[in-house]
């Protein structure tokens, strides 16, 4: 793997047991690398193996067969503990349904990252306050998730993600419970962060328009890649 390759996918396959005893396989020998600083969406209809391809290249789960690496590190093979390892130097993730801390405040839960690393302190929380500035929640530090709107949720999500300052951010559909202008600021705050702090991007989409916005989109369909299409520099903002 060259050093400049962030993310190294090689023939990855899952396969669930399903009810019955049968196999049930929802990705299929993907294979695929991301360049440091690159962006790929992950497009493709409903059930077609998105959400585990990016579970699966962000270390929360494991392949059945095949490799990941990921910064350098080839995590497949890797404990819990040690892909927990991984996932917290290196990845931020913004899930569909956000995965707040109910019981945290949007402050609280912007820290967790650091807390985990046991390095929550008065600079850390000083650039969580930075970062919900940045999302535009700056006045609502001390609310709760509850008492936030779910556009608030997904932006409390993503400046968690960048706590870390990851080199690669992973959002699963991260306007698919947004309206129009939210989903559209939220687009916005994704690419600008991404450029202003150089991550790797990989995001899953309905939207293709929002996938356009890629250097690259990724297809697919049964599990398995249709296609793979690199985009004119014109199309993309970063
Ligand atoms: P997408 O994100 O493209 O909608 P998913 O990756 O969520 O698709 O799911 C792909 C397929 O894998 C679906 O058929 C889904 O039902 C199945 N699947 C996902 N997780 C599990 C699981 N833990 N056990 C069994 N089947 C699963
Ligand atoms: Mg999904």
């Amino acid at each position: 793997m060259s050093v400049q390759s962030m993310l190294n996918v090689q023939r990855l396959t899952k396969t669930y047991q399903a009810a019955g005893g049968r196999d049930l396989t929802v990705l299929k020998e993907v294979s695929f690398s991301l360049a440091a600083g690159a962006s790929l969406a992950i497009v493709g209809p409903s059930g077609s193996g998105k959400t585990t391809l990016l579970g699966l290249c962000a270390g929360l789960d494991q392949p059945t067969t095949g490799t990941v690496e990921l910064a350098g590190e080839s995590i497949g093979a890797l404990s819990e503990d040690a892909r927990a390892r991984v996932r917290n130097l290196h990845v931020g993730f913004v899930f569909q349904n956000f995965q707040l801390v109910p019981t945290l405040t949007a402050l609280e839960n912007v820290m967790v990252p650091v807390e985990l690393r046991g390095q929550g302190g008065a600079e850390a929380e000083a650039e969580a306050q930075r970062l919900l500035g940045r999302v535009g929640l700056g006045e609502r530090t001390d609310h709760y998730p509850v008492q936030l709107s779910g556009g608030e949720q997904q932006r409390v999500a993503l400046a968690r993600a960048f706590m870390n300052r990851p080199k690669i951010l992973f959002c699963d559909e991260p306007t698919g419970n947004l309206d129009g202008d939210t989903a559209h600021a939220m687009v916005e705050l994704i690419f600008g962060l991404n450029h202003e702090k150089q991550t790797t991007l990989v995001l899953v989409t309905h939207d293709l328009d929002l996938a356009r916005r890629c250097q690259r989109i990724l297809r697919l369909k049964g599990g398995a890649v249709v296609s793979d299409e690199e985009l004119a520099p014109a199309n993309h903002t970063n």
